[in-house]
């Protein structure tokens, strides 16, 4: 197919909770969603990296979601939502409403490959499919999330391996490690249930984490401050370009209903990270094999950042400097959700401050 060019004031690139609510404050602001502001996504419906979590996860299993600006007298929110359901079902239609309710016009799925300079304005390409797109605008918002972006420390030996190797962004569910001797790597939330739910399929489930977990009993109070605080920690790592720290490394687990019930089953029996791997299974540090027919990498998440790669802003590190959402030296260049803005309540209330700088640099 013939590549197509167009032009817009604004491109935002996702349409999670943070892409969404910036094009909410921009629709606020007179800016029309498919005529001065193009929204593109590469899922293919709405609901952010949520459409792609696994079924098992359901709304009250997750940690807490905000509803988004603009939706107070629709009646619809999260917190109303049966816990029961599944938290990927739940985002989808609350989003998919949120586009139409607002006028949001999401252009999918179209994945976004470089956004390169183009005199004053920016190039965005894009495909989708085999069918290449570029738009040209003086803004661009990238809104990617984390989800495409799966970190998993480096391990000697890891190709060699034979078994089954699945990242938290891969799992579908616990079906295909019935029967199996399985490792679970990583500290999170996440890391927990799979324990759980692996654990109750598996003939063996060990834990892996470099770190020994701190469990914490949860108070409101005391987590309103951790929440601060790791919010603090996020925005000293965007401002001086370092990759940004894991908020579980930060804030530690709250000692939760999840973690009660792996104490009781006795699978909170953490070890040591291992120190390579073999065709069959893993070494300890200690020089002790340990036969595994597969490891689950529960290991986290990089801001997914690639695409902006030919704008020179991304250092060797695979950090970029952010600071309050803007990049310096790249007036029309904005990140929403990253780092600081990450949490739902934060996303909110940057994209309003976000949309009034946007606003600015057109001068409208
Ligand atoms: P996303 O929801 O990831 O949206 C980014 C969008 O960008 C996606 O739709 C994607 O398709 C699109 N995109 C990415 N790259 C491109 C590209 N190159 N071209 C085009 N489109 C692109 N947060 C909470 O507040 N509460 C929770 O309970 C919670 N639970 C979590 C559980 C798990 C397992 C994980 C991994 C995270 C959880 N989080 C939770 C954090 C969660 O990531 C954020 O709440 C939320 O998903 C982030 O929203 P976002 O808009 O920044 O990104």
């Amino acid at each position: 197919p013939e590549p197509t060019h167009r032009t817009a004031d604004v491109v935002i690139i996702g349409a999670g909770q943070a892409g969404l609510a910036v094009a909410y404050h921009l629709a606020r602001r007179g800016l029309e969603s498919g005529r001065d502001v193009l929204v593109l996504d590469r899922g293919p419906g709405p609901g952010g990296a949520w459409q792609h979590r696994w079924s098992s996860l359901t709304l009250g299993g997750t940690h807490h979601l905000h509803d988004l600006p603009g939706m107070a007298d629709t009646g619809l929110s999260f917190s109303s939502a049966p816990g029961d359901r599944p938290a990927r079902d739940v985002v989808a239609e609350y989003y998919g409403s949120y586009e139409e309710r607002h006028g949001i016009d999401v252009i999918r799925p179209v994945t976004v490959a470089r956004v390169e300079r183009a005199g004053d304005r920016y190039r965005v390409l894009a495909a989708t499919g085999s069918a290449v797109s570029s738009v040209e605008a003086r803004v661009v918002v990238s809104a990617t999330g984390t989800w495409t972006s799966p970190r998993t420390p480096f391990m000697p030996g890891r190709d060699l391996y034979r078994g089954l190797q699945v990242t938290t962004a891969a799992y579908t569910g616990a079906a295909p490690f019935a029967g199996l001797r399985v490792g679970v790597v990583g500290g999170g939330t996440s890391a927990l249930t799979f324990l759980d739910e692996v654990g109750d399929v598996a003939s063996e489930v060990l834990w892996f984490t470099r770190r020994n977990p701190t469990f914490h009993d949860e108070e409101v109070e005391l987590s309103a401050e951790r929440g601060r605080v790791a919010v603090a920690i996020q925005d000293e790592a965007a401002r001086a370009g370092r990759p940004l720290p894991s908020i579980v490394s930060v804030t530690g687990l709250p000692r939760s209903p999840l973690v009660r019930r792996l104490e009781a089953a006795g699978r909170l029996e953490r070890r040591p990270m291992f120190a390579e791997m073999t065709l069959t299974g893993v070494i300890t540090r200690e020089d002790v094999e340990i036969p595994l027919d597969a490891v689950i990498w529960a290991t986290g998440f990089r801001p997914e950042i690639a695409h902006l790669r030919p704008l020179g802003v991304v250092n060797d590190a695979g950090g970029i400097v952010v600071e309050d959402g803007r990049v310096p030296g790249e007036p029309g260049l904005f990140l929403a959700g990253y780092g600081p803005q990450a949490s739902t309540i934060s996303s909110n209330r940057a994209a309003r401050v976000t949309a009034k700088a946007i606003a600015e640099v057109l001068g409208r």
